[in-house]
């Protein structure tokens, strides 16, 4: 089934203590948007990306497209300051006639096509599915230093993107949330709140998404590991 992607870029990376956006830093060579990218442009099943990028970046984003050669970025919008913000705006400029849209963060490059399609397969027949693993550490609730709860892990898991809807259930979640001046974590759960039920589709520990240094060290295994199953 055909479908088209929302791809937020417009963070700062604050965490990742770069000195740049977290999306143009090189992993073997080329930048993390780029690796996010290849995916959506090498899937057939793609029609269109609509790239968020911040204010400041929206020549570099545009530049970086043409050198690239993608075909697929069919847009290039300013993004807002919260993450949810600019993900409305891109939704916003998807042509209304799509049935699937994805919604993917820049900062998650290991996404695979095997995911993609088992995601899209299930949000075409429940209307909206999200990647998620189980939690494999114990967690706990703590205040103030302190261990209020410890959390049955059984039915714990932790979200990733993309995250596919029906385009007219994740508008009606964004406009909603929008004039209620709610933000949520991520889209899902503005999904949730208009009373959707979300379908979870098992994703993979390796589709990490870039926020601290040390992830850095972990995407260039993964990516060096993928380059030694190719060769
Ligand atoms: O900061 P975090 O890692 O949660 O960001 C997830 C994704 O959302 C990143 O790709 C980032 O560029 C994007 N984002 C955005 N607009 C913001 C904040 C984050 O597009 N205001």
């Amino acid at each position: 089934m055909n479908y088209w992607t929302v791809i937020p870029a417009a963070g700062q990376g604050k965490r990742m203590n770069a000195g740049i956006s977290k999306q143009w830093i090189e992993l073997l060579g080329k930048p993390v948007l780029a690796h996010t990218l290849d995916v959506f442009e090498n899937d057939s099943n793609c029609e269109g990306v609509i790239l968020v990028g911040s204010e400041k970046e929206l020549q570099q984003m545009q530049d970086f497209v043409e050198s690239f050669q993608y075909q697929k970025v069919r847009k290039i919008v300013p993004g807002g300051k919260e993450r949810q913000q600019s993900v409305y705006e891109g939704l916003k400029v998807v042509p209304t006639d799509t049935d699937l849209v994805l919604i993917h963060d820049a900062a998650r490059p290991f996404i695979t096509h095997d995911s993609i399609l088992q995601l899209v397969n299930t949000a075409r027949d429940t209307g909206s599915a999200v990647l998620a693993v189980p939690v494999k550490d114990t967690v706990k609730r703590v205040i103030e230093n302190q261990v209020e709860e410890t959390i049955d892990r059984s039915s714990l898991w932790a979200v990733q993107t993309p995250q596919a809807f029906r385009l007219s259930i994740v508008m009606d979640a964004h406009r909603k949330a929008d004039e209620e001046s709610y933000i949520g974590t991520d889209d899902a759960s503005l999904v949730e709140r208009i009373g959707q039920t979300v379908a979870i589709v098992m994703g993979d520990y390796h589709n990490i998404k870039l926020t601290t240094s040390d992830d850095l060290l972990f995407g260039q295994a993964i990516l060096l590991e993928r380059q030694g199953e190719e060769a």
